[in-house]
């Protein structure tokens, strides 16, 4: 018997779908419980036909589902993750794995389970939060994989009684989309990150959500009231009255903010002494393009290639390239695309590309490095990128370049290849323009010599951030001293900012800290002619953006540049934020 949940107990998740949702507990079935046991030699044969058969049911659940779901105009982009799940069901590792534990007389649950688990251990060891967070399909795969095993059946959670709040150990994609929305008030879970496909998916259908509370489903029962906020993070069981009404308040706020954010769709990007910065879109899957325009965004400003490279036993042709890059370009109405070659080594993991193991590998054989000396590999993306040019407006971008030789061998091996597609006849932009990531200390260091190589700086704080302060961006033990206001940082984007605007340079902001609408005055100030984020974040960070002047921000800087700790930093942006807009940057209530 579960004791009573105390009045107003506080517990902080990760918000991955901003709203408020208040409602009551409905608690989701709990993950099947798995029998483990040996097998007899003489069940083996029909132990494998009973994985198969598994394997067979949980393909017709998902192309079920996958048929309902296409119909939906709302949820129709994100029927990839759908095919994804089929494909996981075909996986070598996944089914191969199985079977070869039921041979060694392992019942099918138990022989599922130990490749799930060594499925995990492979995905906890990428740095890359994106990537990390595949693991979550995997993850949906399995159970339901068990859930047939088992005999529990198949787990819906798109016919809930009573308008409540969902909470669930983990929702898979395929259950987040069939959702009835008009009954499910938001949902919180034990598992996921920010970049979940579930998570990605409640933000399209606009469901408040807070996950990765590790043991929420342990803490309540149905009908507990509750209270969350997918923007903070914050979930309230048991709320006393007053915060009841405290948060009825915000939400009625958030709503009416949410319902004026629409029409900053086709407004101008642009602050009120009339500073024109334009927001893009950064682009991981190529599907995602409808999400960069239905944001209003400015075309891309960092197209992260290496998702091409990902799930493929070869990586991907000239032919396929061009053709995935050009079908971008062709849908973004004109606008530009900034398609940056290969990033991978350190925290982006491509098993496909056998990168030799590295003890330190963020400051390993990664990004640039990786292509200068794949020579091959390099020239053929170069090439696609430059076919593509002549499809729309592409623009070419070099990661982790850390000095002058660098670049300049980018420049040449390019301009190699432009006399070979000159002497082929093979049309691309001529103008193309070509630019880099700062995401090194030596880049800022010599960001004035780089100025001079190429026509627009990018700005990657992700990177940036963790070789600046010498913290491992994924690893949670240093989590506390990543953090974008440390003086260090700023000294730094003043720089980089300086440096581009002396040399007439175009300088943009792709890292994360582009698209966090607290920091967009500063970020005007500091000289940014272009925010590249995640498309979501796209009409929050332009609201604010055309409430505030080039001219504060440039004020705000200056007295930014004075303090000496991070802490005073944030008070001073969150003092100035919330007295100029005090609307949109309320004052949190822990
Ligand atoms: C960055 O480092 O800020 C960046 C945008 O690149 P990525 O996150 O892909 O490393
Ligand atoms: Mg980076």
């Amino acid at each position: 018997m579960k004791n009573k949940v105390a009045e107003d107990t506080y517990l902080i998740g990760i918000g991955v779908s901003p709203g408020i949702g208040i409602g009551e507990v409905s608690l989701v079935d709990q993950r099947p419980l798995i029998d483990k046991s040996l097998i007899d030699v003489s069940e083996i044969e029909s132990e494998l036909l009973r994985f198969r058969g598994a394997l067979d049911l949980a393909k017709q659940q998902l192309q079920k589902i996958n048929h309902t779901v296409s119909k939906q105009p709302h949820l129709r982009d994100h029927v990839y993750i759908l095919d994804t799940h089929l494909l996981i069901l075909e996986d070598e590792m996944l089914v191969s794995g199985t079977e070869k534990g039921i041979q060694e007389r392992m019942n099918a649950e138990g022989a599922l389970s130990r490749v799930l688990d060594e499925l995990r251990s492979l995905f906890d060891t990428i740095d890359d939060e994106y990537l990390r967070e595949r693991r979550s399909d995997v993850d949906a795969v399995g159970e339901r994989l068990l859930r047939i095993l088992t005999g529990v059946g198949e787990r819906t959670i798109g016919n809930i009684g009573r308008k409540s709040l969902v909470v669930a150990h983990e929702l898979s994609p395929a259950e987040t989309m069939q959702m009835d929305k008009s009954r499910v008030l938001g949902f919180i879970t034990d598992r996921g990150g920010r970049t979940s496909h579930t998570a990605i998916l409640a933000r399209s259908l606009n469901i408040p959500a807070v996950v990765g509370l590790e043991n929420i489903t342990t803490m309540v029962f149905d009908r507990v009231p509750v209270i969350i906020d997918g923007s903070t993070g914050v979930v309230i069981l048991n709320p006393s009255e007053h915060t009841f009404k405290e948060y009825l308040e915000r939400k009625q706020t958030f709503e009416f903010l949410e319902r004026d954010l629409r029409s900053y769709h086709d407004l101008q990007p642009i602050t009120t002494d009339l500073e024109r910065i334009s927001l893009r879109g950064n682009l991981e899957i190529s599907s995602d393009v409808e999400q960069v325009k239905n944001h209003g965004a400015e075309g891309i400003g960092l197209y992260r290639t290496e998702f091409l490279y990902l799930g493929r036993s070869e990586p991907p042709d000239e032919e396929l390239q061009y053709r995935s890059y050009c079908e971008i370009v062709q849908q973004v109405d004109g606008h530009s695309v900034t398609i940056r070659t290969l990033d991978i080594g350190g925290d982006k993991f491509v098993p496909e590309l056998n990168l030799a193991d590295e003890a330190n590998p963020a400051m390993g054989l990664r990004a640039i490095r990786f292509s200068l000396q794949e020579d091959r590999l390099f020239r053929i993306q170069l090439r696609a990128i430059l076919r593509a040019s002549n499809c729309g407006k592409v623009q070419i971008m070099f990661p982790m370049i850390s000095g002058v030789a660098e670049i300049r061998a980018c420049k040449r091996i390019l301009n190699e290849i432009k006399g070979d597609l000159d002497r082929e006849g093979i049309p691309y932009d001529h103008n193309l323009r070509i630019g880099i990531m700062i995401e090194t200390p030596a880049a800022v260091m010599i960001a004035p010599l780089l100025a001079q190589e190429v026509d627009f700086f990018s700005i990657g704080t992700n990177d940036l951030i963790q070789y600046f302060l010498a913290v491992d961006r994924g690893n949670e033990h240093v989590a506390y001293l990543y953090d974008p206001l440390h003086p260090a940082i700023l000294r730094a984007l003043k720089a980089i900012c300086d440096a581009a605007n002396d040399a007439g340079i175009n300088v943009c902001m792709c890292g994360e800290m582009a698209g966090e609408p607290l920091y967009t005055q500063v970020l005007a100030g500091l000289g940014l002619h272009a925010l590249s984020m995640n498309p979501a974040c796209v009409p929050r960070v332009k609201r604010v953006l055309r409430q505030i002047s080039k001219a504060d921000g440039e004020l705000l800087v200056d007295k930014l540049l004075e303090l000496s700790t991070s802490k005073e930093v944030s008070i001073v942006i969150e003092q100035e934020m919330r007295n100029r807009l005090p609307d949109i940057f309320a004052q949190p209530l822990i």
